[in-house]
């Protein structure tokens, strides 16, 4: 089935009601509906070859939702890239992906146009977040009915190209099958409802904002108070009429600073992407009650656990991102593909129908990344407790190996923390004649901290293989869009540290 067709079916029976306020704007059921035909019908026009991929560079609006959505009614592959991307990333994904069509911002128009005709994409329209493009323009005439092209579940819906943190980023191929049964699974595990109120102010080039979020909300008929950027104070001023929201954790740190948190209409707040620190679920839960529920995903497997989210599926457990979702196989192994002890750090494997058909034209990646019997390597590292809880330790790529011993940065970035004059924290390795790898750690400050009593103060309490040679003070740690810690770029920039 289309995935547009099974979302439509969660649409409410009166069509006229409130889907989307922008900002005081309202889009109805309705609008969705038609608005994602007149642009599939648009689409349906261009007499694209079948499996064409549309590459879309906006801001987010509610119109590049309408988009992703016709792509999907249209039966073509949609392929969301982040807005920030300069000429050098982008032309890079045009390449690798050969779009059909670019649809981008109008102040991009010049050099993207350019660029993309060069490589011989056929079409390029705009699409600007105030409701003005050529895209729009064009469409405007088409008729507002449309029939989704029939899909089957392994067909391609998307490509999400992953963000980049551990390397250049891969095009993971989605299918209408993969994204529906995951949005299926959340919906009954979040428990969502017709009656609740999905605060949208996630980006949506990513899984995050568009399948997670959108999807939950679009299934299940419920409203969706929409942001086409994170504001703290805004989001905060309609915070008291949501009932659902999602973020990464650098979301909830800014909100933490925010005078105001009316939560009271609020069911469930939800975090993934990044790590979330065990001091701002603490925190949140100190100024709002609530207890943020963690859940863990990747472009190329959609969700694979939660927290749960009602009390009879068991406690919410912060620092964990809880069990395996009800579909999804989770497994830990050492190195030698032996099966972890409860409690044993090892490496993440899955299995399930979220989990994708591979890499955009990267077959011998998509081959290294599955095992023999079928799983998916994640490259995370992580451990089970008895009930089926998962904690990520980090990533195999992060892991430092010093002097022969391993050191999970993420059990030296938590020792660091709870120390007075660090804010924040990433752990790296970076090489050094003796040990191979030599242990550094990277800091934001509170206040003036001294270094050398930071790591005095560490040698009390973890093994000194695990202390830092050497810790750095930085203004700030360089983040992705989706705040991740970017260590690849910490190790370059400190690669001759100790050397
Ligand atoms: P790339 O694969 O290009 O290096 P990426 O892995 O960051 O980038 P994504 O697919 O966006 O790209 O992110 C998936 C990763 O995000 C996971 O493998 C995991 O490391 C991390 N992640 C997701 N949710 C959580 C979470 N709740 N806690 C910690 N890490 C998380
Ligand atoms: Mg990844």
């Amino acid at each position: 089935m289309n995935l547009y067709t099974a979302l439509r079916a969660g649409f409410p029976a009166d069509l006229d009601t409130t889907a989307i306020d922008h900002d005081g704007a309202l889009y109805s059921w309705r609008d969705l509906d038609s608005g994602s035909a007149l642009l599939a019908n648009w689409l349906a026009r261009l007499d694209l070859p079948a499996g064409s991929r549309v590459a879309v560079h906006t801001d987010k609006s509610v119109e590049a939702l309408m988009l992703y959505l016709a792509v999907l009614r249209a039966g073509f592959v949609y392929l969301p890239l982040n807005p920030a991307y300069q000429a050098s990333e982008l032309e890079h994904f045009i390449t690798d992906a050969e779009p059909a069509v670019v649809v981008c911002a109008g102040r991009n128009f010049g050099w993207i146009s350019k660029l993309a005709f060069q490589r011989g994409v056929r079409w390029v329209f705009t699409l600007n977040d105030d409701r003005t493009g050529t895209l729009l323009d064009r469409a405007a005439q088409m008729p507002t009915v449309n029939e989704p092209v029939a899909r089957e579940p392994a067909d391609l819906a998307a490509i999400l190209y992953t963000s980049g943190t551990t390397g250049r980023s891969k095009g993971a191929m989605l299918s209408h099958g993969n994204l529906l049964s995951n949005a299926q699974v959340l919906k009954t595990f979040w428990d969502w409802r017709s009656d609740d109120v999905l605060l949208h102010a996630l980006p949506i080039f990513h899984v995050h904002g568009l399948f997670i979020a959108s999807h939950g909300a679009l299934l299940s008929g419920s409203r969706m108070l929409w942001f086409n950027k994170f504001d703290a104070p805004a989001v905060a001023r309609r915070l008291p009429e949501a009932t659902v929201f999602m973020g990464v954790p650098t979301l909830y740190v800014r909100l933490l600073q925010e005078k105001t948190l009316d939560t009271r209409r609020m069911r469930l707040f939800i975090s993934g992407s990044a790590p979330l620190l065990i001091e701002t679920w603490t925190q949140w839960q100190a100024r709002t009650g609530h207890l943020i529920l963690e859940r863990y995903g990747m472009s190329e497997t959609l969700m694979l656990t939660s927290n749960p989210c009602r009390p009879a599926d068991g406690e919410r457990v912060g620092g964990t991102v809880g069990p395996a979702l009800p579909d999804v196989g989770l497994r830990v192994l050492r190195d030698d593909g032996t099966a972890c002890d409860v409690g044993e750090i090892g490496h993440v494997q899955v299995c399930g129908p979220g989990v994708f058909a591979g890499y955009w034209r990267m077959p011998e990646k998509t081959a290294e990344e599955f095992t023999a019997d079928g799983w998916f390597k994640t490259g995370d590292v992580g451990r089970l407790d008895a009930k089926g809880y998962l904690t990520l330790i980090g990533r195999s790529k992060d892991l430092i190996i010093s002097g022969g011993f391993n050191v999970y940065p993420a059990e030296v970035e938590g020792f660091l923390n709870e120390l007075p004059g660090v804010g924040e924290s990433a752990v790296i390795g970076v090489p050094h004649a003796d040990f191979g790898e030599a242990v550094v750690a990277v800091i934001t400050p509170v206040g003036e901290p001294d270094t050398e009593a930071l790591i005095h103060e560490l040698k009390a309490r973890i093994a000194g293989f695990k202390v830092p040679k050497r810790i750095v003070v930085v203004a700030e740690l360089p983040r992705n869009a989706m705040g991740k810690v970017q260590k690849k770029s910490l190790r370059e920039r400190y690669a001759g540290l100790l050397a």
